[in-house]
């Protein structure tokens, strides 16, 4: 394949990781396996950071942060956009350790990079929001308000989109003046120490670090580190929780989460079918991460008199997904990132069957040989699932959709509302007052009138209830990194 030359090459340097301006393994030497989930094949061993290693991080990254915060924020949002030029020129590579390591697609993946750094770009352009505020008061009297970084920063990102997640989750906290501890995922380091590489030559040492780690040793390090003021994490919501406590247990932080997510998409019997199908799976991203996505749209709410077929023809496009290994340019599907993951889908996928559910797609391997090893999964669609089954209240992080009927408009609004997450919601109508009145109803942070899946730059995503706390992509994302400090004068 057309790929495959390069890898050896690309897979060189990554028993290490960037600290202080320097490549190092962890001090105790241990190191963590990272797994190609095509061939259920040992990839590679990252560093295993520990305390120690989380240690010197945080006092290179506390060091950098004297002379960081003291630049322009414009020559700041400058070494942003250099390193989303550097991803822009080297996206192929990012998209093939992508494509290996978490099993997406290489070609989603390259789409991954790009709109990386095009959010980049966004957070280098907002560097002139970081301004303060002069506040009226009585006369003789000057209040105002100065926003400054907060420090060393940690992000610890999940394993779905990885080059996406390490690299645009770098622009708002650095643009704002503070440096930072990147973490990438255990199960898919290898595209964050190859953008390391970059980072190095653009960054002085210590502003931006990146450690490799699983949860438990490098990941409650970084949370539990008195040097660290501020945490961001992507993740589930149960890491969500132990963060908060860890946290919580060693000083008084400003954390953000983006956690996870069951998301109803509601077809009113209105809507034109086709158009709506290609929402519906478009939305359960079931191309470019199988259905591993925070933001899809789990749970579809069928109006009973389209209900018939609507379902026909979904089941039709989801047949027609290309599913390939992950380096195939022509992949739509890849697989899943880990044994685990494919067994707690699979898992679902026999709940469902037990729960009385019924299996319309999917729900298996797919058939041809090359998938014989690998953590494949069809796209599956379940019907008649109701809201008392666990395969339509727990996030299943994987490609299965369940299909729910619907009748009375007040009942499908309880029923969507009725998990504790509160991500994102689809609403599908001609008729917009009907659709602005239902999104007002609907327990979400981020929502689409006749869409699915995507994001808009500018546009603040996160979560209501469990889904998270606080929102990115956004201008609010930026505000985020800084803390107000006022300063009230007499004249
Ligand atoms: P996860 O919570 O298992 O891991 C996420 C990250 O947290 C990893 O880097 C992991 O090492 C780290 N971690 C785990 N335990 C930790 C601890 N105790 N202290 C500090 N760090 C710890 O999540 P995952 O399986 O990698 O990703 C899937 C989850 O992420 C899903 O629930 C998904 O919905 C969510 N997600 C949310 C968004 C969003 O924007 N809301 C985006 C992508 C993924």
């Amino acid at each position: 394949m057309q790929y495959e030359a390069k890898i050896p090459g690309l897979l060189q340097g990554k028993d290490r990781m960037l600290i202080g301006g320097e490549w190092s393994k962890s001090l105790s030497g241990r190191s963590l396996p990272t797994y190609d989930p095509a061939r259920e094949e040992k990839l590679w061993e990252v560093p295993l950071a520990l305390e120690e290693d989380v240690d010197r991080a945080a006092a290179a990254a506390q060091n950098a942060f004297r002379s960081w915060r003291k630049l322009d924020p414009f020559e700041r949002a400058q070494k942003v956009t250099a390193l989303a030029n550097a991803l822009r020129q080297h996206a192929e590579d990012f998209a093939i350790l992508d494509a290996i390591d978490s099993g997406n697609p290489v070609t989603a993946m390259k789409g991954d990079v790009l709109m990386a750094a095009a959010i980049m770009e966004y957070f280098a352009g907002l560097a002139g929001e970081l301004r303060g505020e002069v506040v009226p008061g009585k006369p003789g009297m000057l209040h105002t308000v100065f926003r400054e970084p907060y420090g060393v920063v940690a992000r610890i990102i999940p394993f779905n989109h990885p080059i996406f997640f390490a690299a645009c989750k770098i622009a708002a906290p650095l643009v704002a003046g503070n440096t930072l501890i990147l973490k990438p995922a255990e199960q898919t380091p290898l595209s964050a120490l190859e953008m390391g590489k970059y980072a190095q030559e653009i960054f002085p040492p210590g502003v931006l670090n990146i450690i490799t780690g699983d949860g438990p040793a490098t990941g409650t390090a970084l949370v539990k580190h008195p040097k660290i003021k501020r945490i961001s994490l992507t993740g589930g919501v149960e890491t969500g929780r132990n963060v908060l406590r860890l946290a919580a247990e060693q000083s008084i932080k400003y954390i953000t989460l983006e956690l996870g997510g069951k998301n109803p998409m509601i077809v009113f019997p209105d809507v034109e079918i086709s158009k709506a199908v290609e929402s519906a799976v478009v939305g359960m991203n079931f191309h470019w991460c199988q259905g591993q996505s925070c933001g899809s749209t789990s749970r579809l709410f069928l109006h009973r008199k389209i209900h018939d077929e609507f379902l026909e023809r979904l089941i039709q496009r989801a047949a027609g997904i290309k599913i390939g290994l992950p380096l195939d340019p022509a992949a739509e599907m890849g697989c899943l990132v880990s044994k685990d993951q494919y067994e707690k889908t699979m898992g679902y996928i026999e709940l469902g069957k037990k729960e009385g559910a019924m299996l319309v797609a999917g729900g298996s391997r797919p058939k041809s040989e090359i998938f014989a090893k690998g953590y494949f999964v069809e796209p599956t669609i379940f019907d008649r699932v109701e809201m008392s089954m666990r395969i339509a209240r727990e996030e299943i992080f994987g490609p299965v959709l369940s299909v729910l009927t619907w009748e009375d408009y007040e009942e499908v609004i309880d029923r969507a509302n009725s998990v504790d997450y509160g991500l994102t919601a689809s609403i599908w109508t001609r008729d917009l007052g009907l659709a602005y009145r239902t999104a007002e109803q609907l327990e979400a942070g981020y929502i689409w009138i006749n869409g699915s899946s995507r994001h808009f730059l500018g546009v603040p995503f996160g979560g209501y209830k469990q889904s998270g706390i606080g929102r990115e992509e956004s201008v609010e994302e930026l505000l985020s990194y800084v803390q107000s400090k006022a300063v009230n004068t007499a004249l």
